[in-house]
Parts: C-alpha cells; sequence; structure tokens
C-alpha cells in the first residue's frame, strides 16, 4: 500500500503511446497532416457515426455543434444541471440562453418526467429550447429512444454531450452512432477514457452539420473554388466565407488518440472491473453507487457514491477525511446554476431540488486503469471508518 496521493482519475501513457507521438514529431506535418482524417476515420468507425470531427477540445465541438445548428440570440439550450459546465457554456457562446432540467438522483440522470413535465409547459408558453442536451454522466447513457420521442415531436434538436463515454455502449451499439440525436461530442481530456491532451470529437451522419462544423473549426475559410462566391483570382485562393476559429486538433495529438484509441475496449473493461470490486467491497456500507441502466455498458468514468441518510456537514466530513488519507476523491458536479455566473443570470437555491440534494451526498472515488485492488481496499476501509 503506498501513501502517496492518489488521484480521482488520470491518465495511461503506453510506450506505443510514446512512439506514436515521436513518429509524428519526426514527419513533415506537426498540424494540419494526415494523421488528423486519419483519427477522424478510426473514430467513425469505432463509435458507427458517418462523419467525425476532431478539434481542440469537446467544449469546441459543443460550440462548433451549437452554431451549426443554427442556435443563437433569443433561441434556448437545455441541459443538466449535474455537469461540467461547458454543457451549458456552449449556449452562451452563442448569445442564446440556457435552462436546465432536473435529474434523477439515483443515476444522475436527465429525469424524464421532469423533461415531460417541462416540456408541455413550455409549449404552452412558447418557451421551447432549439437544442437540448443530455449529459452521460459518467459514462452511462441518458434513456436515449425516450428522450428522442419526447423532445423530436417539437423540432428539438439534440446533441449529446458524451464527454465522459467514449466507449459505452447503448441498446447494444456504441454512443456516438447517433440514432436518437443530431450530434454527439466526446472529450479527450486525460482525466477522460482516451486522451490527446486536449482534445475532442464530434460525431454525426448528417453531412450538411459535418461540413458547417469543418469550415467554423479553421477559420469559416473555404479552399474548394467551386463553392467560391466570387470569380477564383488564381490558384492561390481561399475564401472566407464565415467568421470561424482555430479550433484544430494537431497531428502529435492525433498521433497520441489513435494509440489510445486502439486500447478502448480494454480501458473500458478494466474500468467496469474496477467499479464491480468497490461495488463488492462496499456493500455493507450505507452508500450506493450510481444506478446503470440495464441497456447501458458504462464507460464507467467516474466512480459516483452516494451516502444514505447523509447531510451536508456528514459529506463534507467524509470528503475531507478521505482527502486528507490522500484518496483524491471529487465531487461531480456542483450544479451548474449554483456558480456565481449562472446565478447572475437568474438562477438560485431551489430550482432545480434534486440536483442539488445529489450534489450534496455524492462522492466519487478514484478510478482510472492500473488502480490495484490493494488500493481499492485501501480507499474503503479508510471509507468505512469515516462513516462509523
Ligand atoms: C470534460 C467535459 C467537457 C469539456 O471537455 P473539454 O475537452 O475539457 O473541453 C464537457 N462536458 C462534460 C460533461 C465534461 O465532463
Amino acid at each position: 500500500m503506498s501513501n502517496s496521493f492518489i488521484p480521482y482519475g488520470r491518465q495511461t501513457v503506453t510506450q506505443a503511446d510514446i512512439d506514436s507521438v515521436l513518429t509524428a514529431l519526426r514527419s513533415p506535418f506537426l498540424t494540419q497532416g494526415p494523421l488528423v482524417p486519419r483519427f477522424e476515420q478510426l473514430l467513425s468507425s469505432t463509435l458507427e457515426s458517418k462523419h467525425t470531427l476532431v478539434a481542440n477540445s469537446a467544449t469546441s465541438c459543443l460550440h462548433l455543434s451549437c452554431l451549426s445548428l443554427g442556435l443563437g440570440r433569443g433561441d434556448l439550450l437545455w441541459t443538466s444541471p449535474i455537469t461540467f459546465v461547458a454543457s451549458a457554456n456552449c449556449a452562451r457562446y452563442c448569445q442564446a440562453d440556457v435552462d436546465f432540467v432536473d435529474i434523477d438522483p439515483s443515476t444522475g440522470l436527465i429525469c424524464l418526467n421532469a423533461l415531460e413535465k417541462k416540456l408541455t409547459t413550455a409549449a404552452n408558453n412558447n418557451t421551447l429550447p432549439k437544442i437540448f442536451v443530455p449529459v452521460h454522466l459518467a459514462g452511462t447513457s441518458c434513456n436515449m429512444a425516450d428522450i428522442y420521442a419526447l423532445v423530436k415531436p417539437y423540432d428539438i434538436y439534440i446533441i449529446e454531450d458524451a464527454s465522459h463515454a467514449v466507449g459505452a455502449k447503448y441498446q447494444g451499439l456504441p454512443v456516438g452512432n447517433c440514432s436518437f440525436s443530431d450530434i454527439s461530442v466526446f472529450s479527450f481530456h486525460p482525466v477522460k477514457i482516451i486522451t490527446t491532451a486536449e482534445g475532442g470529437a464530434a460525431c454525426t451522419n448528417q453531412p450538411h452539420l459535418y461540413e458547417a462544423m469543418l469550415n467554423l473549426r479553421s477559420h469559416g475559410i473555404i479552399r474548394d473554388e467551386a463553392l467560391f462566391e466570387f470569380p477564383s483570382p488564381g490558384p492561390w485562393a481561399y475564401e472566407q466565407q464565415h467568421l470561424g476559429f482555430n479550433y484544430r486538433l494537431t497531428d502529435i495529438q492525433a498521433a497520441l488518440g489513435i494509440s489510445q484509441l486502439s486500447r478502448l475496449n480494454d480501458i473500458v473493461k478494466e474500468r467496469n472491473q474496477l467499479l464491480s470490486n468497490y461495488e463488492f467491497l462496499c456493500k455493507d456500507l450505507p452508500i450506493t453507487f450510481l444506478n446503470i441502466p440495464k441497456d447501458c455498458y458504462s464507460s464507467v468514468h467516474l466512480a459516483v457514491m452516494r451516502l444514505l441518510d447523509s447531510d451536508s456537514l456528514k459529506h463534507r466530513a467524509v470528503f475531507n477525511g478521505l482527502r486528507s488519507a490522500g484518496i483524491g476523491v471529487q465531487l461531480h458536479y456542483l450544479p451548474v446554476h449554483l456558480h456565481p455566473y449562472y446565478r447572475s443570470l437568474g438562477f438560485t437555491e431551489g430550482d432545480f431540488p434534486h440536483a442539488e440534494e445529489y450534489s450534496k451526498s455524492s462522492i466519487s472515488l478514484p478510478l482510472f486503469p492500473g488502480l490495484t485492488l490493494s488500493s481499492q481496499r485501501h480507499i474503503v476501509s479508510t471509507l468505512a471508518a469515516l462513516l462509523q
């Protein structure tokens, strides 16, 4: 048993990953070379989407997704309050407004009853969102078939925030195949399932959305003369037709991603095994892990447990106890609407009570490939002592 600090999550970088990156560094292209489209093709075949676009972060992908769907001033985007702030911020980048749908505390995912009620009210008040962003918390897919059935009759677009869910399945098919959404977004930040240091991907089956995102990823510039608005003055010409960004991923990062992606199945299997170990070791403790619905194969980005019969004081005491024992627990998440920025937009305590209750009882235990069973035992015995 080591005395060093155990983080809640961290990357695994193998010699093969390092070799792949070194090869890219010695190649003619550090960026805008062949490894980026290669990584995109491999992601498309793994995630079973027609098109995949990679970018320098999932946040950038969420922004591009919103723009490709035409989100703008006066529009509304709904998401979960239990997510990373980027799921909501993407709307604010487009001058659109944000609202939230409360969660089901047993899964941490959007509550379908709350969604149905909110849709009915919004339809009556003419305040329906243009985009709905379900979040696959901890790598477990939301109930996408039912979400699609509820949301699509109102012509609302769906962006899956699948940042946690690379390698996850829903109804036996990979998250990212967009059967029940317009776009699915993934993150390759080092704490996530596979990494490119910074990086993200957007999958879609709709060519026009892919083309729009591709264009905006690189300044809104067009190089195909056939699409020019003005006659081409020469072979050097390109046209900027929209205000785009530099959201590109480099070939160095794509090299890392390609190598990491080849281990995806093993990584997700190990994460599932680590979660089962925790569930077994904790079976007599007054805690519960997030419920994973039967038709989901989770990528287990996080091992979120909830304290039963607890209150904020107890939650904080357990949290502090674990941290001071060198166990890097984390809260995923403080509800987005309670951040000062969102409070300044009018949200307040009590707006989404299930999310608030969830955040007062949840703790993410360390989980990453290579975490040993003896470390897990140490973590659980430390937890057990704190719960006495
Ligand atoms: C990590 C994360 C993001 C943002 O990912 P980046 O690649 O860091 O931009 C967005 N949404 C969720 C739910 C996340 O966990």
